[in-house]
């Protein structure tokens, strides 16, 4: 199951770069096999491989098999964190079914510019293996401050607070609908932060109990809380 970076249609495609040694190196494909395709635009595609080359194939893109999917309008508005974490968190937004990932730069954040090259390509990656048609959006970075001030009428923003707040589940229940989770960096918050953010006329503190978790897990659990409450 592969992402296309062009919308698909039915009739024969070339395929090189990335994607053509993995469809020829790795998973040795021949003329005759089938393989998933998917584009971001209309969705899911069946297509057979027709010419194998070194470096390049031409595969015939024949049926769709599902329309682009309809994604839960859930935004996860994260501190960049470092590497490895920041990765992980990528990946498990787009396999959870978030729609788009907001990198925040808070006072204490440490990466100030996160790779979008490379969070971009994890995302591709959890796209294909949990079988999503839709890619989640990957947003220009922003500071805190200016995404409070913009912050959009009838969007409701869950800000985990590890100090203390509503417990995540109940607040998600009582407020349905247009949503973004917004996680603070390794560091935390500041206490400035803490009062903006909770000055904000959406916003809603949340509680994910009473361990300190870790940012990326902070993400996750939050994520996927949401998701049970709105039946995603
Ligand atoms: N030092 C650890 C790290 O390296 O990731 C912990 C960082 S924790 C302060 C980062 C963020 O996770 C917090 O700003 C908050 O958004 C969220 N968080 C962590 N534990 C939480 C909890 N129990 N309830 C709500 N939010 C939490």
């Amino acid at each position: 199951r592969l992402f296309v970076e062009s919308p698909l249609a039915a009739g024969p495609l070339r395929i090189d770069g990335p994607a053509a040694h993995y469809l020829i190196a790795v998973m040795r494909m021949a003329p005759g096999d089938p393989v998933k395709l998917f584009d971001d635009t209309t969705g899911e595609w069946l297509a057979t491989a027709a010419q194998v080359g070194k470096r390049d194939l031409v595969v015939d893109v024949s049926t769709m098999l599902r329309p682009r999917e309809a994604v839960p309008d859930l935004w996860l508005c994260a501190a960049p964190l470092k590497k490895g974490r920041v990765d992980w968190l990528a990946e498990k937004a787009c396999e959870l079914g978030v729609d788009r990932l907001v990198p925040v730069i808070t006072q204490r954040t440490i990466v100030d510019r996160p790779k979008t090259e490379r969070l971009r390509s994890h995302m591709v990656e959890a796209a294909e293996q949990c079988a999503r048609t839709a890619l989640p959006g990957l947003a220009e970075p922003v500071k805190l401050g200016a995404m409070l001030r913009d912050w959009p009428d009838g969007r409701t923003l869950f800000f985990a607070d590890e100090a203390g707040g509503v417990a995540a589940l109940d607040a998600m229940l009582a407020h349905p609908g247009p949503a973004a989770i917004l996680i603070g960096p390794e560091g935390g918050f500041t206490d400035d932060e803490r009062q903006a953010i909770r000055a904000c006329d959406q916003g809603v503190a949340v509680s994910l109990g009473p361990r300190i978790l870790r940012a990326d897990t902070a993400a996750a659990a939050a994520v996927s809380l949401w998701m049970a409450a709105n039946g995603d």
